[in-house]
């Protein structure tokens, strides 16, 4: 019996499991002793990844639509010629920036790659990722306030901490192996922020359940309260930061009471806030999509930044401002897949690293694309608009994920090209795909993730592949040899040739990994970056910061601030009625498209969309427990739920779990303006008993 030990590929913590192999079966999986991440221990999609074998339906050949409607299954050559003539049609006709493509944070990391190389350096196409949907605010935030897009921690800093603070995060039921690490640490005082009180906030030693979207005004009043009572570390600001007196005039006006206002948090509950803060001698503050997913998300995460930089608490063991991240390889489609930064990260108009880049692939800088994507909103705008007319989606589903998911919809139907790539022939955004290609899932092919602590793994193959089957990667070789890239794919050819051309990229830079080989990471502890040439790893928890040096211009780290702003989409007298939206249960895949063979998940998931009311609102509104009821929402559309009462939502919010399409028919299109990540988490809507008055 063979032993491989892989990457999970679901979330962003890529705990490493042994796949046990014999006649080309998986036999069995167990979560890999002593890897650090997970150390023997993985949650329930880790361990059913066996599951994900075969998923593609009936053959293992692209399908093109007829024009009946009906789809013909031809071979892999005729779907490669197919879709690149018509992309070489479509952008000579009506411009290079007519084709676009959306990615995922799912792939491995020389597939963004080598998608980066064919769709933008060579195409000149737009291409962003759904990481756009969950980790755009914090790579703005990062790249503003620490000069790189770096988070700074390990995550053994969870166990370090003697504070740990979370701000709308729901590890318990997002990140079961990380909240693992937390309640690990029994010398914590735990403190959840969060509107919602969440499975996490139940846990909390202190639960702060602020209003909506008020995180950005309770961390300026923290801020100014800590100021006015001197508990800043003076040496840290002075020495490692700037902007700071700035900062502490701009925070003047937060005051006490504007933040009893705005959060809607007593006095007392803030002030004590204030004293746990200053009494942590480790005080590590996280956040996900509770922050990330707001109309000022950017700005919400730089007010976490400065108040944990003010504090000292960044660099040193138990501290930090630290993201956590949704998708198994965010952290890979960030730094390495040419969209909103060069390969291994970096400005489109920096010419010194145009110029490093060029020459680590053998082009000229001349030849690379001039400008970041356009964002993933302006894409589906674009289409809506007519003015982009090819679209290829790649292992993301976003016609149940985006926002406002209806405009996506619409937006498909105009296309002269749609291609869908998935290991899914079913997921709902092959409705109207002119082409589908069918790929492999993970456990079949080969490349490098990189978790939220910046810890690079491989994925292997645990399976062999059988006839037809093709990696993402080789679709999208196969693709850029019908457009006729020739030697413009050499160092592409490829995953492991990807590899190389990627560490040539980024050396020099924050996420260099010039000290790493293809093999060395096989059967490793991970290796978080920055690894550079010569550098021994003396541990298998590296954070970044220790020397207080950022990777600004100063190396200082840069207080970032602005006003707080008007929400946008506040509730009105007709949509009185806060949408809530997040994840449902720990077992369940966003979209459920990579969990309904899981029947362990599936035997447990309600099968229609539900959604949690507060017992009194239902009471009022004549709603039993399981009614069904119509959500209406300010972006006109509406949709029926099954109704749960509890008492863990306020009397006027509803909480939608995101694994039903329903959920994002009703989110609105609002978007913070530096990331472009949309705001998912509360819409104005009102509801209804089916049957009831409209
Ligand atoms: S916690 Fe995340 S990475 Fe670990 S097994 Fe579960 S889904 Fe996979």
């Amino acid at each position: 019996m063979k032993k491989v030990q892989s990457t999970c590929n679901y979330c962003a913590l890529d705990c490493n499991l042994d796949f046990y192999v014999e006649n080309d079966e998986i036999v069995k999986v167990v979560p890999t002793k002593g890897y650090p991440v997970n150390d023997g221990f993985s949650c329930i999609k880790g361990l059913s990844l066996d599951k994900q074998q075969s998923v593609v339906k009936g053959s293992n050949l692209p399908r093109i639509r007829q024009e009946d409607g009906s789809m013909k299954e031809v071979s892999w050559e005729e779907g490669f010629n197919h879709v690149a003539s018509k992309l070489k049609e479509i952008s000579e006709k009506y411009g290079p920036e007519s084709v676009a493509g959306i990615s995922t944070g799912q792939l491995v990391m020389e597939e963004f790659a080598v998608l980066g190389h064919v769709m933008r350096n060579y195409l000149k196409a737009n291409v962003d990722g759904n990481t756009r949907l969950c980790m755009a605010s914090a790579v703005v935030a990062h790249k503003q306030s620490f000069g790189f897009d770096a988070p700074p921690f390990t995550m053994q800093d969870a166990e370090l901490s003697d504070t740990v603070v979370l701000i709308g995060a729901n590890p318990v039921v997002a990140q079961p192996i990380f909240w693992g690490r937390i309640r690990n640490n029994k010398n914590k005082k735990l403190i959840v922020i969060d509107p919602r009180k969440s499975e996490t906030a139940k846990n909390a030693d202190y639960y702060y359940g602020l209003n909506w979207k008020s995180d950005l005004a309770l961390f300026y009043t923290v801020a100014n309260i800590l100021i006015e009572k001197d508990y800043v570390n003076h040496e840290y600001v002075e020495k490692y930061t700037s902007g700071y007196e700035e900062f502490k005039e701009f925070v003047k006006k937060y005051d006490l009471a504007y933040g009893v206002k705005a959060t809607g948090l007593t006095e007392e509950q803030i002030m004590e806030f204030v004293e746990l803060i200053h009494s942590g001698e480790r005080v590590s503050f996280w956040w996900t999509m509770g922050v990330n997913q707001g109309y000022e998300a950017v700005r919400t995460i730089q007010a976490i930044i400065n108040v944990a930089a003010m504090t000292g608490n960044i660099g040193r063991p138990g501290t930090g401002a630290n993201s956590i991240t949704g998708q198994c390889n965010a952290m890979g489609s960030r730094a390495y897949s040419n969209t909103a930064g060069l390969f291994g990260g970096g400005d489109f108009d920096n010419q010194a690293r145009r110029e490093a880049v060029a020459k680590a692939i053998g082009w000229e800088a001349d030849e690379l694309v001039t400008k970041p994507t356009i964002p993933y909103n302006a894409i589906v705008e674009g289409i809506n608009a007519g003015e982009i007319k090819a679209l290829w989606v790649l292992c993301t589903n976003p016609r149940h994920s985006w926002i406002n998911n209806e405009t996506f919809a619409e937006a498909t139907k105009k296309l002269e090209l749609f291609v869908v790539q998935d290991i899914y022939d079913d997921i709902e955004s092959t409705e109207d795909c002119t082409v589908f290609f069918p790929v492999v899932p993970g456990i079949k092919k080969e490349g490098t993730y990189i978790n939220m602590e910046r810890r690079m793994s491989p994925m292997r193959p645990v399976l062999e592949r059988k006839e037809n089957e093709l990696s993402d990667y080789e679709v999208i070789v196969g693709v850029g040899k019908a457009l006729g890239m020739g030697d413009k794919l050499k160092g592409f050819e490829t995953a492991k040739d990807c590899f190389y051309t990627m560490q040539r990229c980024a050396k020099g830079m924050p996420c260099d990994f010039s000290g790493l080989t293809w093999e060395a990471l096989e059967n490793s502890k991970g290796v978080q970056w920055p690894f550079r040439e010569g550098d021994v790893l003396e541990s298998d928890q590296r954070r970044l910061f220790e020397d207080g040096k950022f990777y600004t211009a100063d190396q200082k780290l840069h207080f970032v601030f602005e006003d707080v702003r008007e929400n946008p989409l506040p509730t009105t007298e007709e949509f009185p009625v806060v949408f809530n939206t997040g994840r449902g249960t720990v077992g369940q895949w966003h979209t459920q498209s990579r969990t309904r063979e899981i029947e362990a998940v599936c035997g447990v998931s309600a099968k229609e969309a539900y959604i949690l009311v507060n017992t009194e609102a239902a009471k009022e509104a004549g709603i039993n427990e399981n009614d069904k009821i119509r959500v209406y929402s300010i972006n006109g559309h509406n949709a029926e739920f099954i109704a749960r009462l509890t008492d863990d939502v306020r009397y006027n919010e509803l909480y939608a779990p995101i694994h039903y399409i329903e959920c994002n028919k009703l989110t609105a299109s609002l978007y913070d303006p530096y990331s472009k990540e949309p705001s998912y988490k509360a819409t104005p809507v009102r509801f209804e008993k089916v049957g009831g008055n409209k």
